[in-house]
């Protein structure tokens, strides 16, 4: 069916207008309930508040939801001016070594200059190696190791610490290191951005270092993830050369995955009876 909103024919030569295609009107309606259901959910802020009552009056539709779409298109510019004004600060305090007040060393590579500010107040266990009271030996001294990290992890680690953002295209092996430092040092926003990435790049190649990774973190998201890839492609992952490494350093996962691929085999046994 032809539609008077989204035909590429010339507004002139349209239908009226109360031709609409289906995708249009399910669309109108979908966002109009969307933008409603926002407005409920979070409407203790004085802009928010203002737009539902609009939205609630008996005017709501398109137009409103038009109005309210530019609110937010607002909103989204003047969060993203905001985080990008504290981004720059914090990335050129690092990147250009202001007044950095200790050395962090890796486990390979040059140590990296950083602020024990930033680091405590975005980890709760550097701040408790930053501590003067901690028996840590980081406390009143000039510089602390990471020996599980490389020169490049531990500038990914910091370089997120200081602006919250992780590069594209990290290979997957940053990742795995970042995941478990995430972990150890206790930074849930680090912890999600890597499962994410971790999650969306799962194949039955990599599943079984992913796995391993999600149990050493404890990511039950990204070990569920990478379970399920397992199951599908049982039979490449389990007899690839790499299974036999893993198995000889994960005794406890090879256990897992041998009870759920039986659990998965009685259920189809039983299912198709
Ligand atoms: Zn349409």
């Amino acid at each position: 069916m032809d539609c008077c909103i989204c035909s590429p024919m010339a507004t002139m030569y349209r239908l009226p207008r109360n031709a609409i295609c289906a995708p249009c009107y399910e669309g109108a309606k979908a966002i109009i309930s969307f933008l409603n259901k926002d407005e409920q959910e979070d409407d203790h802020g004085s802009v928010n508040s203002r737009v539902s009552t609009k939205l609630n009056g008996s005017t709501k539709g398109m137009r409103d939801a038009w109005e309210q779409v530019k609110e937010m298109r607002d909103r989204e510019d003047d969060t993203n001016q905001r985080a990008a004004f504290l981004e720059q600060g914090f990335a050129l305090a690092w990147k250009e070594e202001i007044h950095t007040d200790i050395v962090v060393k890796p486990g390979t590579g040059p140590p990296i200059p950083a602020h024990k500010a930033i680091l405590a107040a975005r980890s709760e266990v550097f701040r408790h190696m930053l501590s003067g009271d901690s028996q840590c030996k980081a406390a009143a001294s000039e510089s602390f190791s990471l020996p599980e990290l490389s020169h490049d992890e531990l500038s990914l680690l910091l370089s997120f610490l200081y602006t919250g953002a992780l590069e594209q295209n990290l290979p997957e092996r940053h990742l795995h290191a970042l995941l478990v430092a995430a972990d150890k040092y206790d930074v849930p926003f680090l912890r999600r951005a890597c499962e994410a990435r971790l999650a969306a790049a799962v194949e039955p190649r990599n599943v079984l270092r992913t796995l391993e990774v999600a149990d050493l973190s404890s990511s039950e998201v990204l070990r569920e993830r990478a379970m399920d890839t397992v199951l599908e492609h049982a039979k490449q992952v389990v007899f690839s050369p790499e299974y036999d490494e893993f198995a000889v350093r994960n005794a406890g996962l090879c256990v897992e995955i041998t009870r759920a691929l039986l659990a998965k085999q009685m259920s189809t046994t039983t299912s198709t009876k």
